[in-house]
C-alpha cells in the first residue's frame, strides 16, 4: 500500500466559493436548478439583508478584527413593521441626528459669517464620528444594510459557489430566463439541457448597472455558421458538489441572530470582545420550517436558577424566540442548565454594558469602529473569513 493513499488536497479558503461580478467585469454562470428543501417551492435565489459593522477578534492576531455580518430581523407585512430591527433603527436615527446636526451647524457658522466650505468643513468636522460609523472609513467598516441576492451557481472554471447580486442583476437574469423558455423553450436552469448566462457590470456607485445575456456559441448548420445557445448538462460529480453546499436559508450561510442579541450590539460599545460574546449567545432563531427543537420542559414560574434580580437583559425563552411578543421583564427564567447559562452570561453582559453606558440616551454617540482591517492587508483565507458564512 502506498503512503499517498493517506493524503488529501487542501482546501482552498474556507471551503465555500462566492462569486461577485466586480467593476466593468463579465462573468458566466451555470445556475443549478433549487435544490434540498427549497426544491419543492422552486425557489432558486434568496434575497438576504446583512448587517455589516460589526467585527469580532481575529483568533491569530489581536491587531486584526473581522466582521461578522448578520441578518436584519426586520419583519414586515407589506408596508406594515412587524417586527422592528434595532440596528435599523439606529442606522436611521444616527443619519437623521448626524444631517440634522450638520445644517445646524453650517447654519450657526454662515451666520458667524463664515465662507460657505468653510462652514461646511468645519460642521463635518463636528459630525465626524457618526460618518465614520455609518460608512465607515476608505469604504471599509461603516454600519450598513447590504440587500443581496443568493444562487447557487458554478462559474466558468467549474468552481462551484454561491453568486451574490444586487437586485438589478437578479431582474436581468430573470428577464433573460422569461425570454430564453419563450423564444427557445429552453429552461435555463435546467439540470441536463439549461443555458449559461454572463453578469456584466457597468458603471460605479449609484450609477451602477447589470445586464444579463444567454451565452451563444458559433455552429455550423448544413454549411452555415449560426449562432446557438450554448446547452450543457451538469456532470454527476457537479451535482454532488452543489448538494453538500448549504442551502441558499441556511443557517451555515447567512447567520441568524436573536432580536435581543441585536439589541444588545446596538446598544453596547462596538468593542469586538463584546460583539463576539454577545454572538457567542445560543442561537435561539430557528425558523419555522427548518424544524425546531420540541420543547422539552415547559417554562415553571419558579424556577430553582439563580439569575441576578432583574436583568436588563431578559433571558432568552427556551424555545425559539417570537421576537414579535414583547419579552417582560418579569418573565420566569428557563429552566434547563444551557438556557440559565445564557441568562446568567447575559445578565453579566447587562450589567457590563450598564457600566459603559450610565445615561442610555436613545442614541447613543455612535463611537468609531475599531481598528478597521483593511483588504488589502489580509490574507484570502482572512478575508474570506469577513465575508465568510456563519462559523
Ligand atoms: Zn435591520
Amino acid at each position: 500500500m502506498s503512503n499517498r493513499q493517506g493524503f488529501g488536497k487542501a482546501k482552498e479558503g474556507n471551503g465555500i466559493t462566492f462569486f461577485k461580478v466586480g467593476e466593468d467585469e463579465s462573468k458566466r454562470f451555470r445556475i443549478f436548478p433549487p435544490k434540498g428543501k427549497l426544491a419543492n417551492s422552486g425557489t432558486w435565489a434568496v434575497y438576504h439583508q446583512l448587517h455589516y459593522g460589526y467585527s469580532v477578534p481575529s483568533p491569530n492576531d489581536p491587531n486584526k478584527t473581522f466582521f461578522r455580518p448578520f441578518l436584519c430581523v426586520e419583519e414586515k407585512d407589506g408596508d406594515r413593521v412587524i417586527v422592528s430591527c434595532p440596528e435599523c433603527r439606529k442606522i436611521e436615527d444616527t443619519r437623521r441626528i448626524s444631517e440634522e446636526q450638520y445644517s445646524a451647524e453650517v447654519s450657526r457658522c454662515l451666520a458667524l459669517k463664515m465662507p460657505q466650505a468653510q462652514a461646511e468643513a468645519h460642521a463635518s468636522k463636528l459630525i465626524e464620528n457618526h460618518t465614520i460609523w455609518l460608512n465607515g472609513e476608505k469604504g471599509f467598516g461603516g454600519h450598513k444594510l447590504d440587500r443581496k441576492w443568493y444562487i447557487l451557481a458554478m462559474g466558468e472554471d467549474e468552481q462551484i459557489g454561491f453568486l451574490i447580486i444586487p437586485h438589478k442583476a437578479k431582474k436581468a437574469i430573470d428577464v433573460q430566463k422569461k425570454k430564453l423558455k419563450a423564444d427557445e423553450g429552453i429552461d435555463l436552469l435546467d439540470i441536463d439541457n439549461g443555458a449559461w448566462v454572463e453578469v456584466t457590470r457597468t458603471g460605479n456607485f449609484r450609477n451602477t448597472e447589470y445586464s444579463a445575456n444567454i451565452v451563444q456559441e458559433h455552429t455550423t448548420v448544413n454549411g452555415v455558421r449560426a449562432k446557438v445557445t450554448k446547452v450543457s448538462g451538469f456532470t454527476e460529480e457537479q451535482l454532488g458538489c452543489a448538494l453538500n453546499l448549504p442551502d441558499l436559508d441556511s443557517s451555515s450561510l447567512v447567520r441568524r441572530i436573536t432580536r435581543d442579541q441585536v439589541r444588545m450590539l446596538t446598544e453596547g460599545s462596538g468593542a469586538p470582545e463584546e460583539v463576539e460574546s454577545i454572538l457567542n449567545l445560543a442561537q435561539r432563531v430557528e425558523r419555522k420550517e427548518e424544524s425546531p427543537r420540541p420543547r422539552m420542559t415547559p417554562p415553571v414560574a419558579k424556577a430553582e436558577v439563580k439569575v441576578e434580580p432583574k436583568p436588563v437583559v431578559p433571558p432568552i425563552p427556551h424555545a425559539e424566540i417570537e421576537a414579535h411578543t414583547p419579552l417582560l421583564k418579569t418573565q420566569p427564567p428557563p429552566l434547563d442548565p444551557q438556557a440559565a447559562a445564557i441568562a446568567a452570561l447575559q445578565a453579566q453582559l447587562a450589567s457590563l454594558m450598564a457600566a459603559q453606558a450610565p445615561a442610555a440616551p436613545k442614541v447613543p454617540a455612535p463611537v468609531a469602529p475599531p481598528k478597521a482591517v483593511a483588504a488589502k492587508d489580509l490574507s484570502d483565507d482572512e478575508f474570506l473569513s469577513h465575508f465568510g458564512p456563519a462559523k
